[in-house]
């Protein structure tokens, strides 16, 4: 998706066009911030977005955030370098479906490519399919 079709897609989500903001949608839509390369948030309102994606509360940003700090932004299976707003994807080291819990100590920051293969999987069990 072209980032010029947004303000198309989501018209109330963005700041007006201003003349110092001509394009009205080149900042973050919660904060107005300057936003992340690839997303339409800023760093700090994008971790808010995840947390409230998982956990139904913006409270477990900062908690994210060191997560992904703690792994150096490294992706445990593919190696990539994790970008917020691009690839970074938060994973369930135990599926909740395999009876893991949304918790962060659950949790670690996985490519979102990695996520999407691992599925169900442990985390050990795909660390042994991809070791093959
Ligand atoms: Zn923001």
């Amino acid at each position: 998706m072209k980032i010029y079709n947004l303000p198309h897609i989501l018209p109330h989500r963005f700041p007006p066009r201003t003349s110092a903001n001509p394009h009205g949608y080149d900042v973050c839509c919660n904060c107005g911030g300057p936003r992340l390369e690839h997303s339409i948030r800023c760093l700090e309102c994008w971790f808010k977005y995840m947390s409230n994606r998982h956990f139904d509360t913006e409270e477990k940003s900062i908690e994210l955030k060191d997560l992904i700090e703690s792994q150096q932004y490294i992706c445990p299976y593919t190696k990539n370098l994790l970008v917020p707003g691009e690839n970074a994807s938060i994973d369930h080291k135990i599926p909740l479906s395999r009876g893991g819990i949304n918790d962060i100590s659950n949790m670690h920051w996985v490519d979102v490519g990695a996520n999407g293969k691992k599925q169900s999987k442990t985390h050990e069990e795909y660390l042994r399919i991809i070791k093959l």
